[in-house]
């Protein structure tokens, strides 16, 4: 067990020594969420030529602002260091993300019912994915995203994209060339934005009285609820509640109106933002969730104590399981090198004596190693191969998925294992 994992069952969550202030609000923070203590970039996957040629390490430590609300990344390391263009996530690789996707568009366009000819804008709109059923609906679209590998997949795909980070500057360009959306979506980017208040301020020379703006970000109650520390990682610098989202929002003149939860990504918020002064009105839906969540924060000091006792005993439990399959003799293999599975395994010290191998679907993954424990990255290929007893499934969010499609290690008696919220053999 590593010594970061050891400070996880201290009982101080201030502090006092360094003045820390917030990515939102800029108030002081003092209150620690959990500090997992140097840990390589997660997503700087290492090339087997180059180990032990210098890996970066930085402190991973999260806290919270209890001013807004906003959990949020200090210390970070400089934005130089993400290696984005290797290992660009294509949307359109997973199913029941399309899936999801599909429902949502359907879900819009039958609650607001934008005019026809209305302009669809979405914001990281990566490889197009959602842009194409907008687009398949009959509206017009409009991508932005700043990844030019995905983006010109989706120009090539015929979706109208622009390569730019989103911010003020472009908000304010677009709206001067006529640029007039109905809808704005920004799904899973706010987490990646190193300058909230600047992300949030390019939105409203964007949006007439009519714009509906829809967000959907990982929720920080379902990351500490259910165990989900492994979303700690560099690349995310922040972690929202509703209040936090609310009050970003407020600040650059728009208006929470709606929130929904949702189960994707172990549990995420739907944000519904319009106009300050548009005809949209406060749902209940979103007056009792930010009641309920004041519960949430009243108990907070207490919370946080629980939560980093379970993420040491989440560590233990699977380098316990990994321990013991070892000294029985039995196989184990990983499935999927996401960035969550750079600290969940450095947490939990878990090298390849453990776990000799995972694999990803992921081209430009494999034949790489995850950061800091060096586990090998194969191709899924190898599970029929080598036929391990058990499959430890990292990108847990996706276990129904991952089961489902790799059905076959049934044949020789192969069980599935997730590690969070807690280890599960099925
Ligand atoms: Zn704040």
């Amino acid at each position: 067990m590593t010594s970061a994992s050891t400070r996880s069952t201290g009982i101080s969550k201030l502090r006092p020594k360094m003045s820390y202030q917030c990515l939102s609000c800029s108030c002081t923070m003092e209150r620690e969420v959990l500090s997992l203590g140097a840990q390589p970039v997660s997503n700087a996957l290492v090339r087997p030529e180059t180990v032990g040629s210098g890996e970066r390490f930085f402190p991973l430590n999260v806290m919270i602002c209890d001013a807004c609300h906003l959990a949020q990344l200090v210390d970070c390391p400089p934005a130089d260091v993400h290696f984005h263009a290797d290992y660009v996530y294509f949307s359109s690789f997973s199913d029941s993300w399309l899936e999801h996707c599909q429902r949502y568009a359907e879900q819009m366009i039958s609650r607001f019912s934008p005019r026809p000819g209305a302009l669809m804008l979405e914001v990281a709109s990566n490889d197009g994915y959602l842009l194409k059923i907008y687009r398949r609906l009959g509206y017009p679209v409009l991508g932005i995203e700043p990844s030019a590998s995905v983006a010109n997949a989706a120009i090539g795909a015929g979706v109208p994209t622009e390569v730019r980070f989103f911010g003020k500057s472009l908000g304010q360009e677009l709206a001067g060339r006529g640029i007039a959306p109905e809808f704005i979506v920004a799904n899973n980017v706010l987490a990646h934005v190193p300058d909230l208040n600047d992300f949030a301020a390019g939105f409203p020379p964007l949006m007439s009285d009519r714009t509906v703006l829809t967000c959907e970000i990982h929720y920080f109650r379902d990351l500490i609820e259910k165990n989900q520390f492994d979303s700690f990682y560099h690349e995310h610098y922040s972690y929202f509640t509703v209040a936090a989202a609310r009050d970003l929002f407020q600040r650059h003149e728009m208006r929470l109106f709606d929130v929904e939860r949702l189960p994707t990504h172990g549990g995420s918020l739907r944000l519904y933002m319009c106009r300050a002064q548009s005809h949209h009105t406060n749902t209940d839906r979103l007056r009792d969730t930010l009641a309920d969540e004041q519960t949430f924060f009243d108990a907070l000091p207490i919370v946080l104590d629980d939560f980093q006792k379970r993420v040491f005993d989440v560590c233990t439990s699977l380098r316990q399981f990994l321990v013991d399959m070892r000294r029985e003799g039995r196989s184990v293999a990983g499935f999927g090198a996401p960035a969550k599975a750079s600290t969940l395994l450095n947490m939990a010290g878990i090298r390849r004596q453990l776990l000799p191998y995972t694999v990803d679907n992921n081209p430009t993954k494999q034949g790489k190693m995850l950061p800091g424990v060096h586990i090998p990255i194969l191709s899924p290929d190898a599970i029929t191969i080598d036929k391990p007893d058990f499959l430890v499934i990292l990108p847990w969010n996706l276990r129904a998925e991952i089961a489902a499609n790799y059905d076959v290690i049934r044949q020789w008696g192969g069980r599935f294992v997730v590690p969070i919220p807690k280890l599960e053999i099925f």
